[in-house]
Protein backbone atom coordinates (compact mmCIF):
# COMPACT_ATOMS: atom_id res chain seq x y z
CA UNK A 1 0.00 0.00 0.00
CA UNK A 2 1.08 3.41 -0.72
CA UNK A 3 0.11 6.04 1.37
CA UNK A 4 0.91 10.06 0.74
CA UNK A 5 0.32 13.23 2.54
CA UNK A 6 0.49 16.05 0.64
CA UNK A 7 0.69 18.99 3.17
CA UNK A 8 2.69 22.45 3.30
CA UNK A 9 4.24 21.32 6.11
CA UNK A 10 5.96 18.16 5.97
CA UNK A 11 8.86 18.67 8.36
CA UNK A 12 5.64 18.60 11.38
CA UNK A 13 4.88 14.41 9.91
CA UNK A 14 8.19 13.06 9.55
CA UNK A 15 9.40 12.65 12.96
CA UNK A 16 5.87 10.42 13.78
CA UNK A 17 6.97 8.37 10.77
CA UNK A 18 10.00 7.31 12.41
CA UNK A 19 8.68 5.91 15.67
CA UNK A 20 6.35 2.88 16.83
CA UNK A 21 3.56 0.94 14.73
CA UNK A 22 4.19 3.75 12.02
CA UNK A 23 7.80 2.63 11.76
CA UNK A 24 7.41 -1.22 11.89
CA UNK A 25 4.34 -0.80 9.03
CA UNK A 26 6.91 0.89 6.65
CA UNK A 27 9.71 -1.76 7.43
CA UNK A 28 7.80 -4.84 7.83
CA UNK A 29 4.02 -4.51 6.40
CA UNK A 30 4.76 -3.18 2.69
CA UNK A 31 3.58 0.17 3.55
CA UNK A 32 4.96 3.04 1.63
CA UNK A 33 4.09 6.20 3.53
CA UNK A 34 5.43 9.39 1.32
CA UNK A 35 5.04 13.20 2.52
CA UNK A 36 4.79 15.36 -0.36
CA UNK A 37 5.20 19.22 0.37
CA UNK A 38 3.63 21.72 -1.33
CA UNK A 39 6.17 24.60 -1.14
CA UNK A 40 8.09 23.51 -4.58
CA UNK A 41 4.45 23.49 -6.25
CA UNK A 42 4.88 27.16 -5.48
CA UNK A 43 4.52 30.10 -7.82
CA UNK A 44 6.74 32.79 -8.35
CA UNK A 45 10.34 33.73 -7.27
CA UNK A 46 8.80 33.08 -3.42
CA UNK A 47 7.15 29.78 -4.42
CA UNK A 48 3.74 31.11 -2.87
CA UNK A 49 1.26 28.69 -2.19
CA UNK A 50 -1.99 30.78 -0.42
CA UNK A 51 -3.86 33.65 -1.46
CA UNK A 52 -6.26 35.93 0.12
CA UNK A 53 -9.67 34.85 -0.76
CA UNK A 54 -12.22 36.71 -3.18
CA UNK A 55 -14.79 38.49 -2.15
CA UNK A 56 -12.61 39.45 1.28
CA UNK A 57 -12.26 37.84 4.89
CA UNK A 58 -9.90 36.66 7.66
CA UNK A 59 -7.15 34.73 6.92
CA UNK A 60 -5.21 32.91 3.54
CA UNK A 61 -6.48 30.06 1.31
CA UNK A 62 -4.44 27.53 -0.52
CA UNK A 63 -4.09 28.47 -4.23
CA UNK A 64 -5.53 25.58 -6.49
CA UNK A 65 -2.78 26.09 -9.14
CA UNK A 66 -0.49 24.96 -6.09
CA UNK A 67 -2.28 21.76 -4.52
CA UNK A 68 -3.97 20.34 -8.24
CA UNK A 69 -0.15 19.85 -9.64
CA UNK A 70 0.78 18.72 -6.32
CA UNK A 71 -1.78 15.72 -5.91
CA UNK A 72 -1.14 14.99 -9.73
CA UNK A 73 2.51 14.59 -8.83
CA UNK A 74 1.56 12.14 -6.54
CA UNK A 75 -0.69 10.46 -8.41
CA UNK A 76 2.42 9.39 -10.54
CA UNK A 77 4.42 8.02 -8.38
CA UNK A 78 2.16 4.62 -7.78
CA UNK A 79 1.06 2.91 -10.81
CA UNK A 80 -2.67 1.80 -8.65
CA UNK A 81 -5.50 4.87 -8.99
CA UNK A 82 -5.20 6.60 -5.81
CA UNK A 83 -8.20 7.54 -4.11
CA UNK A 84 -7.94 11.23 -3.06
CA UNK A 85 -8.51 12.64 0.91
CA UNK A 86 -9.57 15.91 1.51
CA UNK A 87 -9.00 16.66 5.38
CA UNK A 88 -11.82 19.08 6.39
CA UNK A 89 -13.93 19.65 9.25
CA UNK A 90 -16.86 19.48 6.56
CA UNK A 91 -16.17 16.08 5.49
CA UNK A 92 -17.62 12.72 5.80
CA UNK A 93 -16.86 11.70 9.85
CA UNK A 94 -14.24 9.30 9.72
CA UNK A 95 -14.98 5.79 11.71
CA UNK A 96 -13.41 2.26 11.77
CA UNK A 97 -15.58 1.19 9.32
CA UNK A 98 -14.55 3.49 6.60
CA UNK A 99 -11.16 3.03 8.21
CA UNK A 100 -11.56 -0.98 7.30
CA UNK A 101 -12.04 -0.09 3.60
CA UNK A 102 -9.61 2.09 3.35
CA UNK A 103 -7.31 -0.26 4.25
CA UNK A 104 -8.44 -2.56 2.01
CA UNK A 105 -7.12 -0.22 -0.95
CA UNK A 106 -3.70 -0.01 -2.68
CA UNK A 107 -2.77 3.82 -3.09
CA UNK A 108 -4.10 6.48 -0.89
CA UNK A 109 -3.24 10.66 -1.04
CA UNK A 110 -4.54 12.94 1.37
CA UNK A 111 -4.66 15.76 1.36
CA UNK A 112 -3.81 18.72 4.50
CA UNK A 113 -5.52 22.20 3.75
CA UNK A 114 -4.01 24.64 6.13
CA UNK A 115 -5.11 28.93 6.59
CA UNK A 116 -8.59 29.01 5.64
CA UNK A 117 -8.95 25.73 3.60
CA UNK A 118 -7.97 24.58 -0.08
CA UNK A 119 -9.56 26.71 -3.07
CA UNK A 120 -13.10 24.15 -3.72
CA UNK A 121 -11.67 23.92 -7.19
CA UNK A 122 -8.90 21.86 -6.31
CA UNK A 123 -11.52 19.09 -4.96
CA UNK A 124 -13.68 19.55 -8.37
CA UNK A 125 -10.63 19.06 -10.92
CA UNK A 126 -8.98 16.34 -9.03
CA UNK A 127 -11.97 13.92 -7.62
CA UNK A 128 -11.89 12.76 -4.49
CA UNK A 129 -13.56 13.00 -0.46
CA UNK A 130 -13.52 15.18 2.38
CA UNK A 131 -13.15 13.52 5.47
CA UNK A 132 -13.56 15.00 8.69
CA UNK A 133 -11.79 13.28 12.21
CA UNK A 134 -14.62 15.64 14.25
CA UNK A 135 -16.83 18.37 14.91
CA UNK A 136 -13.91 20.83 15.89
CA UNK A 137 -11.79 22.83 13.29
CA UNK A 138 -8.28 22.37 13.70
CA UNK A 139 -5.24 25.07 12.46
CA UNK A 140 -4.63 22.79 9.81
CA UNK A 141 -4.99 19.21 8.12
CA UNK A 142 -1.37 18.01 9.38
CA UNK A 143 -3.12 15.94 12.73
CA UNK A 144 -5.54 14.84 11.23
CA UNK A 145 -3.85 13.29 8.12
CA UNK A 146 -1.87 11.33 10.68
CA UNK A 147 -5.31 10.07 12.35
CA UNK A 148 -6.10 8.70 8.66
CA UNK A 149 -2.08 7.15 8.27
CA UNK A 150 -2.38 5.54 11.87
CA UNK A 151 -5.68 4.66 11.61
CA UNK A 152 -5.27 2.77 8.22
CA UNK A 153 -2.29 1.54 8.58
CA UNK A 154 -2.67 -0.71 12.05
CA UNK A 155 -5.52 -2.12 10.40
CA UNK A 156 -2.98 -3.83 7.49
CA UNK A 157 -2.18 -7.43 7.95
CA UNK A 158 0.93 -8.14 9.54
CA UNK A 159 1.26 -4.09 11.05
CA UNK A 160 0.04 -5.07 14.58
CA UNK A 161 1.93 -8.93 15.00
CA UNK A 162 0.62 -12.09 14.96
CA UNK A 163 -0.54 -11.95 18.96
CA UNK A 164 -2.61 -9.16 18.33
CA UNK A 165 -5.56 -8.63 15.84
CA UNK A 166 -7.26 -5.24 15.59
CA UNK A 167 -10.42 -7.14 15.52
CA UNK A 168 -10.18 -7.18 19.84
CA UNK A 169 -10.08 -3.18 19.65
CA UNK A 170 -12.89 -1.06 20.48
CA UNK A 171 -15.14 -0.93 17.02
CA UNK A 172 -13.76 -3.99 16.28
CA UNK A 173 -14.89 -6.56 13.22
CA UNK A 174 -17.00 -8.90 16.07
CA UNK A 175 -20.15 -7.31 17.28
CA UNK A 176 -18.23 -3.41 16.65
CA UNK A 177 -18.38 -3.11 20.52
CA UNK A 178 -15.96 -1.29 23.21
CA UNK A 179 -12.95 -3.24 24.30
CA UNK A 180 -13.17 -3.94 28.34
CA UNK A 181 -10.76 -3.11 30.44
CA UNK A 182 -6.88 -3.75 30.76
CA UNK A 183 -4.45 -4.78 33.75
CA UNK A 184 -0.98 -5.51 33.91
CA UNK A 185 1.17 -5.57 37.19
CA UNK A 186 1.52 -5.30 39.93
CA UNK A 187 -1.12 -7.13 40.80
CA UNK A 188 -2.66 -5.15 44.10
CA UNK A 189 -1.96 -1.48 43.70
CA UNK A 190 -3.13 0.79 47.04
CA UNK A 191 -5.86 -2.15 48.23
CA UNK A 192 -7.23 -2.54 43.98
CA UNK A 193 -6.87 -5.89 43.09
CA UNK A 194 -6.77 -7.08 39.20
CA UNK A 195 -10.23 -9.31 38.68
CA UNK A 196 -9.45 -12.57 39.74
CA UNK A 197 -10.37 -14.58 36.87
CA UNK A 198 -7.66 -12.67 34.75
CA UNK A 199 -4.63 -14.15 36.77
CA UNK A 200 -6.73 -17.45 36.63
CA UNK A 201 -5.01 -18.77 33.60
CA UNK A 202 -8.64 -20.44 32.48
CA UNK A 203 -8.78 -18.90 28.63
CA UNK A 204 -12.54 -19.54 27.96
CA UNK A 205 -13.76 -17.44 31.40
CA UNK A 206 -10.87 -14.62 31.09
CA UNK A 207 -12.71 -14.13 27.07
CA UNK A 208 -15.90 -14.54 28.67
CA UNK A 209 -15.22 -12.34 31.23
CA UNK A 210 -13.71 -10.02 28.57
CA UNK A 211 -16.39 -10.40 26.39
CA UNK A 212 -19.01 -9.54 28.91
CA UNK A 213 -17.04 -6.49 30.39
CA UNK A 214 -16.76 -4.98 26.54
CA UNK A 215 -20.77 -5.46 26.30
CA UNK A 216 -21.29 -3.38 29.69
CA UNK A 217 -18.64 -0.85 28.86
CA UNK A 218 -20.65 -0.57 25.52
CA UNK A 219 -24.46 -0.28 26.92
CA UNK A 220 -22.69 2.55 29.89
CA UNK A 221 -20.98 4.66 27.11
CA UNK A 222 -22.17 3.92 23.87
CA UNK A 223 -25.42 2.59 23.85
CA UNK A 224 -25.75 3.87 20.24
CA UNK A 225 -23.35 0.89 18.92
CA UNK A 226 -25.80 -1.56 20.04
CA UNK A 227 -28.76 -0.17 18.54
CA UNK A 228 -30.70 -2.68 16.32
CA UNK A 229 -28.30 -5.64 17.75
CA UNK A 230 -29.81 -6.93 20.47
CA UNK A 231 -32.17 -5.16 23.64
CA UNK A 232 -29.92 -2.66 25.29
N1 LIG B 1 -12.52 27.55 7.19
C1 LIG B 1 -12.73 26.12 7.33
C2 LIG B 1 -14.17 25.85 7.77
O1 LIG B 1 -14.74 26.67 8.49
O2 LIG B 1 -14.72 24.80 7.41
C3 LIG B 1 -11.79 25.56 8.36
C4 LIG B 1 -10.36 25.57 7.91
S1 LIG B 1 -9.27 24.84 9.08
C5 LIG B 1 -8.81 26.24 10.05
C6 LIG B 1 -7.84 24.51 8.12
C7 LIG B 1 -7.67 23.09 7.68
O3 LIG B 1 -7.57 22.24 8.80
C8 LIG B 1 -8.79 22.50 6.86
O4 LIG B 1 -8.66 22.88 5.50
C9 LIG B 1 -8.60 21.02 7.06
O5 LIG B 1 -7.60 20.51 6.19
C10 LIG B 1 -8.07 20.96 8.48
N2 LIG B 1 -9.08 20.59 9.47
C11 LIG B 1 -9.53 21.36 10.48
N3 LIG B 1 -10.41 20.72 11.24
C12 LIG B 1 -10.55 19.48 10.72
C13 LIG B 1 -11.33 18.35 11.06
N4 LIG B 1 -12.15 18.36 12.08
N5 LIG B 1 -11.21 17.23 10.31
C14 LIG B 1 -10.37 17.21 9.25
N6 LIG B 1 -9.62 18.27 8.87
C15 LIG B 1 -9.69 19.39 9.59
Amino acid sequence: MVLQVVTLFPEMLSGLLDHSMLKRAQERAGVEIRLVGLRPFGVGTHRTTDDYPFGGGPGMVLRVDVVVPAVEWAMMHHQAPATVLWTSPQGRRLDQHWCRELASLDHIIIVAGHYEGIDERAREIVGGTEVSIGDYVLTGGELPAMVLVDAITRLRPGVLGAERGAAEDSFGEIGGYLEGPQYTRPEVYRLKAVPSVLLSGHHQNIRQWREAQGLERTKQRRPDLLDGQIDA
